[in-house]
């Protein structure tokens, strides 16, 4: 067989089997361009649990209509220029892909217009097959993106999709993890032209964003995380180990702003439990880490699932610290902050999150018995013997799983 070069169209169909999975993937990169717009509030829309229609409608800042076919084309983005800017990109975009790939299965419309336009703009089509025009079109300000049909034209793909109530599940579940990521940002949510979730912009600490999102009884159970160490945040809510949980279905990790599924954290919040939870019980949390964009490498996942930290060791020891700080206090004291010392970084060897190290064995294992190794030399301020996740006092005896919240 000789070699041929891909035509641009199938280059994206391959590309989106890597971003767009189904209807929830297509939610979560179109809410994550509104974010980076700058919007306010945002409405997603769905039919038939968005095999049917996704749509997608926000208050950003918009497009200027000579830009908007630029939206669709491939590695076509606003938001990086260098290598430089790559390494602390704060946006949570940044592979001018999603758009592009999303039109290669679909059928997609984009609309929009900036405070500066008197109407709006909008492109159909894909960007990669040929110079797309933007025709003018009635749009207040901010976007609306549409996308018909997803994988009709694709049945390889479209095999893969399920009823569209399951669709709709997990849809619903990703738009929940994006309400969370941002309580400042107003979010509904509609299916089938019935309002399902309206979740407002919450203008107290997060508190009810969690509440509409977790429920109260998560509340009633969370103690509130505030911690601050070595240019290191964390923010949030673990709940007690009375409101542990048969499954995972209540972890809610968030980088910078970007949702994540880490395992590096989901074990360094494990660990922090291991004392007071059953091995078989899952904890539930919100948490947001929040450090420089300089310390974390976003570009680590096709779906920017994962991240990968430059000091892992020091994220590790400062998630699993905190928390286990909180939870020997557990919910009597809420806003409790931890002020954790700041201490040399441990020896590579055993904080590195690499191939070959323990850290990395502990996590590829799903294993919670690695624990840090104190530094030789304890720094000011930390108590001798000190641990870096200690244990907790004996009173806080090892919660058995509770029969009703299972
Ligand atoms: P990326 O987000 O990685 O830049 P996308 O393909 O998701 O790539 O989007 C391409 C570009 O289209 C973005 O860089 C941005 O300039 C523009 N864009 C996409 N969605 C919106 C939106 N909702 N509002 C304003 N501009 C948008
Ligand atoms: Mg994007």
């Amino acid at each position: 067989m000789s070699i041929n070069v891909l035509p641009p169209e199938l280059v994206s169909q391959i590309a989106a089997g890597e971003v767009v999975e189904r209807p929830a993937s297509v939610i979560k990169e179109l809410v994550e361009n509104s974010l980076d717009a700058g919007a306010a509030a945002i409405t997603v829309e769905l039919e038939e649990g968005g095999l049917r229609l996704i749509r997608v409608r926000d208050d950003g800042r918009g497009l200027p209509g000579g830009e908007l076919p630029l939206a669709l084309r491939r590695h076509a983005t606003s938001k990086i220029s260098s290598l430089a800017q790559l390494e602390r990109v704060a946006t949570l975009g940044f592979r001018g892909e999603a758009l592009p790939s999303i039109a290669s299965v679909s059928d997609l419309t984009m609309t929009s217009r900036t405070a500066d336009d008197t109407h709006g703009w909008a492109v159909s089509g894909r960007g990669d097959d040929a110079p797309l025009e933007a025709r003018p079109a009635a749009h207040p300000r901010g976007t609306t993106v549409e996308v018909r049909e997803l994988f009709a034209r694709i049945p390889a793909r479209r095999k893969f999709l399920r009823t569209p109530a399951t669709e709709f599940r997990h849809a619903q579940l990703g738009f929940r993890r994006m309400a969370l990521s941002r309580p400042d940002v107003a979010f509904q949510l509609l299916h089938n032209g019935r309002r399902v979730l309206n979740l407002p912009a919450a203008s107290d600490d997060g508190t009810r964003r969690v509440e509409g999102v977790c429920g109260e009884d998560f509340l009633a159970h969370g103690a509130r995380v505030e911690a601050r160490a070595a240019g290191l945040a964390l923010d949030g809510w673990v709940a007690t180990p009375g409101f542990s949980r048969s499954q995972a279905d209540m972890q809610y990790a968030f980088v910078n702003g970007r949702m994540v599924r880490d395992k590096l954290i989901n074990h360094a919040v494990r660990q922090a439990y291991q004392d007071v939870l059953h091995n078989q019980r899952f904890p539930a949390f919100v948490l947001h880490l929040s450090l420089d964009t300089a310390q974390v490498d976003v570009n680590a996942h096709p779906a920017k699932a994962e991240v990968r930290f430059r000091q892992s060791g020091l994220v590790h020891d400062f998630i699993c610290r905190s928390l286990h700080e909180v939870l020997a206090h557990g919910t009597d004291s809420p806003g409790h902050a931890v002020q954790l010392p700041v201490r040399p970084p441990p020896p590579a060897e055993t904080n590195e999150y690499r191939p070959g190290t323990r850290l990395f064995d502990a996590v590829a294992q799903g294993s919670s018995a690695y624990s840090f190794q104190a530094p030789a030399e304890p720094a000011p301020g930390v108590r001798d013997g000190e641990q870096s996740c200690p244990r907790l006092p004996a009173h806080q005896a090892r919660a058995e799983p509770t029969r009703q919240q299972a």
